[in-house]
């Protein structure tokens, strides 16, 4: 499958960013659901795949303060409770995606 890329990007309220993609589907994400799906080695176990992030540890009102594309294949976030090392993939992202047609099963 090809990748799909985000077509612009922009955060609608103070509580979540929104992604639109090429292929016209459309991801609106919490900003703490973000930040705690981080996939960098801080908050990810690279061995075992533990998340080592606590949702106790993130700022109820954390919100990315700026993003930008790395390469072609990923986005980077920096968040307001100064964490920037997060690199989300393309492909993390649309798995993220918390819509009822990406997760037909959860509805
Ligand atoms: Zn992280
Ligand atoms: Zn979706």
């Amino acid at each position: 499958m090809a990748q799909v890329s985000p077509q612009s990007i922009d955060a609608p309220d103070s509580q979540s960013v929104r992604i639109l993609w090429r292929d016209g589907h459309e991801s609106l994400y919490l900003n703490r659901f973000l930040r705690l799906a981080c996939p960098c080695a801080a908050c990810v176990n690279e061995w075992t795949g533990e998340r080592t992030v606590r949702e106790a540890d993130i700022p109820a009102d954390v919100r990315p303060l700026s993003w930008h594309l790395v390469g072609n294949y990923a986005l980077s976030i920096g968040f307001s409770d100064g964490h920037d090392t997060g690199i989300y993939s393309f492909e993390l992202l649309r798995k993220l995606c918390p819509c009822p047609a990406c997760h037909p099963s959860a509805h």
